[in-house]
């Protein structure tokens, strides 16, 4: 016989029923926008806005030597301009010494134009984390995220201006979408911190350590939905793992692809044969309310995505990362532990692991992060399933480090 499952939060409430208490997803203060059918709002499409300018890092190799030699230049030229961008990290004519004079700086505007103006940077008190606020050619706003840990330096990046994923827990998905970002403006996201680094300014750096250093590992988790912008986030992982001097020389295992959950995408991404680095963002494991939490759970069903994500795994081999915001009284049951437990050891053993995360509430959000101690019931449950399961690490909670919230906070305020 099963004991009856009880739950921590009714114990801590001093709730004497083993009804554990259920928030719903409604959100305060903000209006969910809905479609025609009454149903969360949910855009794929980019919205038409005037094109980024076209950038080297927009191209293949191929594609690079072709433009040279359309603007009469030979084709080696695209190898040396891409050297001064990917290893130098510098888009500046008067570093590029090994090009022709006479028409150096305009071949450098043509090819390396500005994607990014910087409106603000936020820093911890250690400096070890730096959180961008960029704008791009069309005012839109974007953020990525700069972490150093022991033994790497992490870069979280954008793929979209906004998101049209409408999850009513996160900021990003609040504002809807902005547009796409194109290849290069994700590229150059990594290619500005990397500059960032090369000046000393990302802090945490042993006094003895002169090693030169990069973003050694990326993860889709700023704003904007990856597989929704398929393509260009697809060209510019091929560029973060191209070798030098056509790309960015990073592994692939480094890269994090993170995602609600677009099931025909990741197949899609299974066979590209990169094996990135894949995380689903379940935070439910129960359809009821992942509906509500996560709006896209209405074409593609918890069942659906797992299977997915272990197909991914069967693919390449890479251990899955199944991403849990933990909200307190929402999805943090004990039961919900179980339910999940079931559904990934049902799929096999040793394919996944999960990440929860305490929630980083939105500005003026009714919900808050689950309890420390219903969050260590949460990951107890699913060790002794055998799942192997970490808290993630909320770095950067004091400048905003997560979740689109900068972007917003600048867009309510006044110009
Ligand atoms: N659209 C992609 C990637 C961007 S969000 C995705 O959903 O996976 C990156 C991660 O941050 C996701 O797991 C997302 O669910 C999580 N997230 C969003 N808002 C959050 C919040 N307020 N607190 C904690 N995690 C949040």
């Amino acid at each position: 016989m099963t004991p009856p499952r009880t739950d921590p939060t009714a114990a801590r409430d001093g709730i004497r029923s083993t009804t554990p208490r259920q928030v719903r997803p409604a959100a305060e203060g903000w209006t969910q926008k809905l479609d025609t059918d009454g149903r969360p709002l949910l855009q794929f499409a980019s919205p038409k806005r005037g094109k980024p300018p076209e950038h080297l890092a927009d191209f293949t190799p191929e594609q690079r030597a072709a433009r040279l030699v359309e603007l009469g230049m030979p084709a080696f030229r695209a190898k040396q301009i891409a050297t001064h961008y990917f290893t130098h990290s510098t888009s500046d004519p008067a570093e590029m010494t090994d090009l022709p004079a006479a028409n150096r700086a305009e071949l450098v505007a043509g090819l390396l134009p500005p994607l990014l103006t910087e409106l603000r940077r936020l820093e911890t008190d250690k400096g070890d984390t730096i959180k961008f606020l960029w704008k791009l050619h069309d005012g839109a706003l974007v953020e990525s995220v700069l972490m150093r840990y022991p033994g790497r330096i992490t870069l979280c990046i954008s793929s979209q201006a906004g998101c049209g994923m409408n999850c009513p827990f996160c900021a990003t998905g609040q504002a809807g979408l902005t547009r796409n970002l194109s290849t290069a403006e994700i590229v150059d996201q990594i290619v500005r911190a990397n500059r960032v680094i090369a000046d000393g300014q990302l802090g945490g750096k042993k006094k003895t350590d002169h090693s030169q250093e990069r973003v050694s590992n990326i993860v889709f988790m700023g704003m904007g939905e990856p597989l929704a912008n398929y393509a260009r986030v697809m060209q510019a992982v091929r560029t973060m793992v191209a070798p030098a001097p056509d790309g960015l020389g990073m592994s692939a295992r480094g890269i994090t692809v993170s995602t609600v959950g677009l099931a025909p995408a990741i197949g899609k991404l299974a066979a590209e044969g990169i094996p990135v680095t894949f995380a689903l963002s379940l935070h439910a494991p129960d359809d009821e309310l992942r509906d509500e939490l996560i709006p896209v759970n209405s074409r593609w069903k918890v069942d659906e995505v797992l299977d997915a994500a272990r197909a991914y795994f069967d693919a390449t081999k890479r251990r899955v990362s199944i991403e849990y915001a933990l909200i307190k009284d929402m999805n943090d049951h004990g039961w919900r532990a179980d339910l999940l437990g079931e559904k990934l050891n049902a799929r096999g053993r040793g394919w996944v692991h999960v990440n929860p995360i305490p929630l980083n509430p939105t500005p003026g959000s009714i919900w808050t992060a689950s309890e420390p101690e219903v969050q260590r019931e949460f990951v107890r449950r699913l060790e002794a399933m055998g799942v192997p399961t970490t808290i993630r690490d909320t770095r950067g909670k004091e400048i905003d480090g997560a979740c689109g919230q900068l972007a917003a906070a600048d867009e309510d305020a006044p110009a």
